[in-house]
């Protein structure tokens, strides 16, 4: 099958219809670029949605993975192996965690996060302390478990009954917590430093603060979801090491593999104790390629000038959003950290977030959005400033054409 069969027409008769993709097929990419079925080039700002850290076909990922591809790919979990051993222990290096669960998405890390909460306090206080606090508008992934604990109640619709000890309060409202959390029957709180899907809102200090403490006097577990936010996108390998707050158990995934599918439950020796032999697995959960690619990602990121290179990228991106936003009045706030920021459009554009989009891909740049009232930017964290510069320039004009027509 060639590029004449191989079309956005042919999506619509060969696959489920749960997405609706854009016109174009893009088919090669490099750095921060990316070209479509027709040869057209566009700046990639979606980053796969937080995904593609190093941009596309990054020399030392190829590397990883042709290295590891011609050793071992996979073995199974009645061995271990050492691509995943090494990553395993590059994390603990460089985070609070003691313990690593590997896993193949954000859900699915997710997933074993709220799992090993539940059994944690059922070992530790009794069945009765299940009840899992979430807020409203997060977003924690689609298997039935994580949209139910996510705060959308749209991707939860028609899929009841849903997995019930949940209870949604107000993100950055701790009195909204308060008026949930208990003793007896709280066995954790799952929050995103910084909610993404939700429309790039991120946490105040004093929130995030307010529920470790929250979670200590009542005996209840602190999850942090990074799986957007993790892995240098703010700038520091994790958010929480931004807002100087310790989870008990941190999700990563996306950027952890820079493209390559493979997600990560980071959390202590002694809640880890708590998922004993038998007690939950994955089958492609700490896959050979996988970790060695992984590995690759986490080793590049780490280094000082990359992440302090995520900070001056982020201003330069931020700065030309705002100047744009603020030249066609478009938005009236850009937030979020690093490379990951939210453009709020002003209540003249309310809704049309779809319509910047479109209007940016007509210019050949690619940006994202999060619900209808955020143009969403997550690309890599080392596109080339040239490349910002450039994007920000094609930005302006899709916006100049939107706002006059
Ligand atoms: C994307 C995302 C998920 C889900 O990850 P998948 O790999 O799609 O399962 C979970 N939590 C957050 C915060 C996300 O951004």
């Amino acid at each position: 099958m060639n590029k004449e069969t191989l079309t956005r027409e042919l999506f619509n008769e060969v696959m489920v219809p749960n997405y609706a993709p854009g016109s174009i097929i893009p088919v090669r990419g490099e750095g921060s670029r990316i070209w479509d079925q027709e040869g057209r080039e566009f700046i990639d700002l979606q980053g796969g949605i937080a995904v593609t850290c190093l941009g596309h076909t990054h020399p030392g990922l190829i590397g990883a993975l042709e290295e590891q591809a011609g050793k071992l790919w996979h073995l199974s979990n009645v061995m271990t192996n050492e691509p995943a051993l090494r990553l395993a222990k590059t994390l603990c290096d460089h985070t609070f965690a003691e313990r690593v669960f590997f896993a193949n998405s954000g859900a699915e890390a997710n997933e074993a996060a709220l799992k090993l909460a539940r059994r944690y306090a059922w070992e530790h206080h009794g069945e009765e302390k299940n009840e899992i606090i979430a807020f409203k508008s997060s977003f924690h992934g689609r298997t039935l478990f994580t949209v139910s604990v996510g705060g959308q109640p749209k991707y939860r619709e028609g899929f009841e009954p849903a997995p019930g000890g949940v209870a949604h309060a107000d993100f950055n409202d701790l009195e909204s917590v308060k008026k949930l959390i208990s003793k007896d029957k709280t066995c954790a709180v799952i929050v995103e430093p910084i909610q993404g899907e939700g429309g790039v809102i991120p946490a105040d200090p004093e929130f995030l603060k307010g529920l470790r403490e929250l979670c200590d006097e009542n005996d209840a577990l602190l999850i942090f979801d990074e799986v957007q936010t993790g892995v240098g996108r703010t700038g520091h390998l994790f958010a929480y090491q931004m807002y100087d707050v310790v989870p008990d158990i941190l999700s990563s995934a996306k950027s952890l593999g820079g493209g390559f599918p493979i997600a990560a439950m980071l959390t202590t020796a002694k809640v880890a104790a708590s998922l004993g032999v038998g007690t939950h697995g994955s089958t492609y959960g700490g896959n050979a390629l996988a970790c060695a690619v992984g590995q690759k990602v986490i080793d590049t990121v780490i280094q000082p000038d990359i992440l302090k290179g995520v900070v001056a990228r982020s201003d330069r991106l931020r700065k030309g959003m705002m100047a744009i936003g603020e030249r066609y009045g478009v938005f009236s706030e850009v937030r979020g950290a690093g490379m990951l920021l939210g453009c709020v459009l002003t209540d003249e554009w309310k809704g049309r977030a779809k319509d910047f989009l479109n209007a940016g891909l007509d210019e050949g740049v690619m940006v994202l959005v999060a619900g209808t009232n955020v143009v969403r930017l997550a690309p890599s964290l080392i596109i080339p400033e040239a490349d910002i510069d450039e994007a920000l320039e094609r930005f302006e004009t899709a916006v100049k054409k939107l706002t006059a027509a």
